[in-house]
């Protein structure tokens, strides 16, 4: 096949139940379109069939590109490794679970072809529970201040890149990284757009809240030092204030005497076990800095691929395609 125009990055964990449906709606919705596509569909180490669903589909429709995992890593490295498998000069990221329509491709085609490096996009009438949107705003709010990007909605992985920009991307070392902020911040002319969204109708989220905190520290951490500063400037605030009190403690004992000083004796663990919590506070935030640089100076591949399926092909490993060190 030609180098195709269009490439669909898609990670899939556990989708036996919509990859049906979602490889029937892509060919419905890309063929019309008139330009070479491929989707790159990314196997993040299935336990049940999709696999299997996807080694047969890609022996019948030859716009299929499977790359395998052989175990999990989750979607942002099943992303990434579709980026470094796909050629489209275009590329659109997807979730397998149906949650963002397929239909809603050609409209980020439309809006690239404006002359956009990436086109974000914004879930109305998002279907999922309260307490996820809830915790997404929140999310949303402090990524915005502590990465400098202005993102409305960066939970939303229906997005579109052009080739450059995708290159770069595939082309950062870094462990941990999230998407479609670091997209932006090599991105020259960017916009959103609308979408809608659906309620996942098979299979359960691949999130829980924990996952969401992690996900969440991860990002503050690899984008900017603002946590480290924020500490920074809570030490020096408390320093500040318990100089002071050190010299309304002493007052307090010239004056009234020893048997006040005692009595305050109480309040002195309580500002001691305050301090120690601000201290291991600051450790830890520390120790996750250095963690990532450790992890960073190993330089350990951040995923390994079994197999990639073209044309209905199996090769070992990335395919020809230059993989991850
Ligand atoms: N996913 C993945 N690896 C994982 C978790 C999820 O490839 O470890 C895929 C999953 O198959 C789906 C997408 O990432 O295509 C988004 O997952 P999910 O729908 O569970 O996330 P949510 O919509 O709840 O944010
Ligand atoms: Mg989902």
């Amino acid at each position: 096949m030609p180098d195709p125009y269009l490439s669909v990055v898609i990670p899939v964990f556990n989708e036996e139940e919509n990859l049906p449906e979602l490889l029937d709606r892509l060919n419905g919705t890309l063929a019309p379109l008139n330009r070479p596509y491929e989707v790159v569909l990314v196997n993040d180490g299935s336990r049940d069939r999709s696999l299997a669903l996807l080694q047969e589909a890609s022996a019948r429709d030859p716009h299929l590109v499977v790359v395998d995992f052989n175990r999990n890593y989750g979607q942002h490295a099943a992303v990434f490794a579709g980026f470094e498998a796909c050629r489209g000069e275009i590329v659109v990221t997807l979730d397998a679970d149906l949650q963002n329509p397929p239909e809603e491709i050609p409209k980020l085609v439309a809006k690239m072809e404006e002359g956009f490096d990436v086109v974000g996009s914004v879930r109305v009438h998002r279907q999922d529970p309260l307490l996820r949107r809830v915790a997404s705003r929140i999310i949303n709010r402090m990524t915005a201040v502590a990465t400098g990007v202005q993102l409305s909605d960066y939970g939303c992985m229906l997005r579109a890149y052009r080739r450059p920009v995708v290159k770069v991307l595939a082309g950062s070392r870094e462990i941990s990284t999230f998407i479609p902020v670091l997209a932006d911040l090599f991105a020259g002319r960017v916009t959103e757009v609308p979408v809608a969204h659906d309620e996942r109708h098979h299979g359960a989220s691949k999130y829980s809240l924990w996952k969401l905190i992690r996900l969440q520290f991860d990002l503050m951490t690899s984008f900017s030092v603002l946590p480290l500063r924020f500490t920074m400037g809570v030490g020096v605030v408390m320093s500040i204030l318990s100089i002071l009190l050190a010299s309304i403690l002493i007052a307090g004992r010239l004056i009234y005497g020893q048997s006040w000083a005692v009595s305050g004796v109480f309040t002195l663990f309580a500002l001691v076990f305050f301090f120690l919590g601000v201290q291991l506070f600051a450790i830890g935030l520390l120790g996750e800095y250095v963690g990532r640089i450790y992890q960073q100076v190993r330089g350990r591949p951040r995923f390994v691929v079994r197999q990639t399926i073209r044309d209905g092909v199996a090769a070992p490993g990335g395919g020809g395609v230059e993989t991850a060190r």
